[in-house]
């Protein structure tokens, strides 16, 4: 992707880095902010105010209408340390395309992609010394787009803030997951914001998964919100099963979001010719698969951990224990392909890095 340079960006270097002062070997996932943020107003009707700053609190008005009628969305990216050396951003195009089509669902004013590619790759460079090197390290990206009208009534909002901001990230040590098929609260509904990366969305997701939690799940599998019979998706990944050394994965539809992760990973296991399916995928083949042996891998996809293994499903009143994920043959093939593109140790054959 081309990323001009045309965009006149102030710049205000924090005074003292607080970089020294960070365990890299230790660094829980969203905790530890790099040292400056980027900002963008939307005024007027248009983008202005291109801003590097030291992160930190952004004063506002309690009365901004993101805070009351939910208009905020956001993403969320990687950017890895190459074998080069260099600094390559994974897949952004994608990430900005989502980007705008949840500004869209939410009546929020599209983002050029220059202010978008832009804000960030600035921000990468100016913070350039925080991006971890290493296996399982890289550099996590939050774009966030929120309404900042500061009058009450609902309506869309005329103004809007856009921030930028980055975390370094480390290896994401996931025991397997035990997760609890949900049949009574949803996530989205068709004709709803299920595709939208909206806040709402994860809002009303917390209590089904504060009371899956009191019941011992790590994790919810979202059902569909008529019947509660297909699997859609879960917290903040996709999921996808081996079914007799099929790679099936639900069907995009307008509930579940459109996942990079999952879209790299179906990309992937083609270039490897293991057959994939996109459909519809009933809670009862999942259990009665299960039963038989012939589901033998379940995986949650996301930017988050890449891929995280699912150990044992919970269904009504049953747990159903999977196959020993140290054994899975299909995800972790995958998965080392994903690996080698994005830590540039084998050559970029999609095309998904961009160098910053
Ligand atoms: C972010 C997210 C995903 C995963 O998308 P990636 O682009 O792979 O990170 C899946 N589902 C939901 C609900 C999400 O918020």
């Amino acid at each position: 992707m081309i990323v001009t340079d045309t965009l006149n960006i102030k710049t205000t270097k924090i005074g003292q880095s607080k970089l020294a002062n960070v365990d890299f070997q230790n660094l829980p996932f969203g905790k530890v902010f790099t040292d400056h943020m980027f900002v963008a107003d939307y005024e007027d009707g248009e983008w202005k105010n291109f801003e590097l700053m030291p992160y930190g609190p952004i004063p506002m008005s309690p009365a901004i209408s993101a805070l009351h009628y939910g208009q905020a969305i956001f993403e969320g990216m990687k950017a890895y340390k190459l074998k080069s050396g260099e600094i390559s951003i994974f897949r952004a195009d994608k990430n900005f395309k989502r980007f705008n089509i949840s500004a869209e669902r939410m009546a929020m004013p599209t983002i050029p992609e220059e202010i978008f590619m832009k804000g960030i790759t600035s921000l990468i460079n100016l913070d350039k010394a925080w991006v971890p090197e290493g296996d399982n390290y890289s550099l996590y990206i939050r774009p966030v787009m929120f309404a900042t009208d500061d009058k009450l009534g609902v309506k869309a909002s005329s103004n809007y803030k856009f921030v930028v901001l980055t975390n370094p990230s480390g290896p994401y040590y996931s025991q397997p997951l035990k997760v609890k098929i949900e049949t009574h609260y949803t996530r989205a509904d068709e004709g709803g914001v299920g595709y939208a990366k909206t806040a709402g969305n994860y809002g009303r997701s917390l209590y089904a998964f504060s009371q899956a939690q009191k019941e011992g799940f790590d994790q919810i599998i979202w059902t569909d919100s008529k019947e509660h019979s297909y699997v859609e998706e879960s917290g903040t990944a996709n999921l996808m099963f081996v079914i007799n050394n099929v790679l099936v994965t639900p069907s995009l539809g307008g509930t579940i979001l459109d996942g990079v992760t999952r879209d790299t990973v179906l990309q992937v296991a083609k270039s490897l010719d293991i057959p994939t399916e996109e459909r519809k995928v009933p809670i009862k083949e999942v259990i009665s698969k299960i039963q038989s042996g012939e589901l033998t891998e379940a995986f949650a996809v996301g930017t988050a951990a890449t891929i995280t293994q699912i150990g044992i499903i919970g269904y009504e009143n049953d747990l159903f224990t999977l196959t020993d994920p140290t054994t899975r043959v299909i995800s972790h093939k995958i998965h080392k392909v994903l690996d080698d593109i994005r830590y540039g140790r084998s050559e970029d054959v999609f095309g998904w890095n961009t160098i910053v």
